[in-house]
């Protein structure tokens, strides 16, 4: 087997060949520790029938554990200055595909249905670029896309945030808009000095499974994640008071407010932080009718 890209004697000597300086806008932190690298692939449960999508491979650090553990591995990288580097280093792998393409822009699931149509199943891998965690994940959650699942490194706040329960500081808007689709936990967190360049933040790796059934069903997704993002507007208010500030004005807005808390068993003096997710989905269902799309 080959030296792996990601010791740091191995990763200096690519980037002194091509010269490569790292693109700080483009969240270029890469990997310099087999071990990690080891670990983030173990918890995707990975087998030879299956696919993993990367986001971002940098030097193919990630990619090439990948590339070993999985059928098929198909990598996003914005940053054109990387590719004769990933294949240069990537060409002991047959099973790699590199799109050059902002995966924010990427048409996704055409790109599965072309490299991926014999994979059994598929798991998202990546150490993210942190300064667009949110929008890659809501991308890839919303698309309809056929993914089992994700193991992705981002800071630490996001992570503690995404996967926060009820009740809790960290728990909010993104905590819901992820969990409706996924069960969510931190893996590990991991130390700044397994990076090159060091992040100047924290760091964990999360696993996101998909759920077969979503937790709720509700009449309107867009409603709910509106009105979740209304009740945590502003933390220390009242459910009530922010719903009120929030939700588009209409006659007898405060009393329509109240009855759908109230008939669902809500009391509207509580903060956004304590509904669970099926709380919100009942009154997100409640509110529909009188403040959703067209009312
Ligand atoms: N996977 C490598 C590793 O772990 O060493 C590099 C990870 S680095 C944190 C993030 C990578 O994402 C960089 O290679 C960067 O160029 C790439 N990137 C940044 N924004 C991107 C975008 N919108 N679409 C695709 N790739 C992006």
């Amino acid at each position: 087997m080959n030296k792996d890209i990601a010791t740091p004697i191995r990763t200096k000597e690519i980037l002194n060949k091509y010269g490569f300086s790292f693109k700080k806008s483009l969240g270029q932190n890469f990997l310099i520790d087999p071990n990690i690298l080891r670990n983030i692939v173990g918890h995707a449960d990975l087998t030879k029938s299956s696919g993993a999508i990367e986001v971002g491979p940098g030097i193919g650090a990630l990619t090439e554990h990948l590339a070993r553990a999985a059928k098929k591995v198909v990598s996003f990288e914005i940053d054109q200055r990387l590719l004769p580097v990933l294949e240069d280093t990537l060409s002991p792998y047959d099973n790699v595909k590199i799109v050059h393409s902002d995966i924010l822009k990427a048409d996704v699931k055409k790109v599965i249905e072309e490299e991926m149509a014999d994979v059994q199943d598929i798991m998202v891998v990546a150490n993210l670029p942190y300064y667009v965690t949110t929008p890659i994940l809501m991308k890839l959650l919303n698309d309809q896309l056929p993914i089992r699942g994700f193991v992705v490194m981002m800071q630490k706040e996001v992570a503690d945030r995404i996967t926060a329960k009820p009740g809790t500081k960290e728990y909010g808007s993104l905590s819901i808009a992820i969990q409706y689709y996924v069960t969510a936990e931190v893996a590990m967190t991991v130390p700044k000095t397994v990076f090159m360049p060091q992040p100047n933040v924290d760091s964990a790796v999360i696993r996101l499974i998909r759920h077969e059934q979503p937790p709720i069903n509700v009449i309107n997704e867009d409603f709910l994640f509106e009105v979740t993002r209304a009740s945590f507007a502003q933390r220390r208010k009242t459910i009530l008071n922010n719903l009120q500030s929030g939700l588009p004005s209409g006659k007898e807005k405060k009393q329509l407010i109240i009855e759908a808390l109230e008939n669902n068993g809500i009391e509207p003096t509580r903060r956004g932080e304590t509904l669970s997710i099926e709380e919100f989905g009942k009154l997100a269902d409640a509110l529909y009718p009188h403040f959703g799309n067209g009312q």
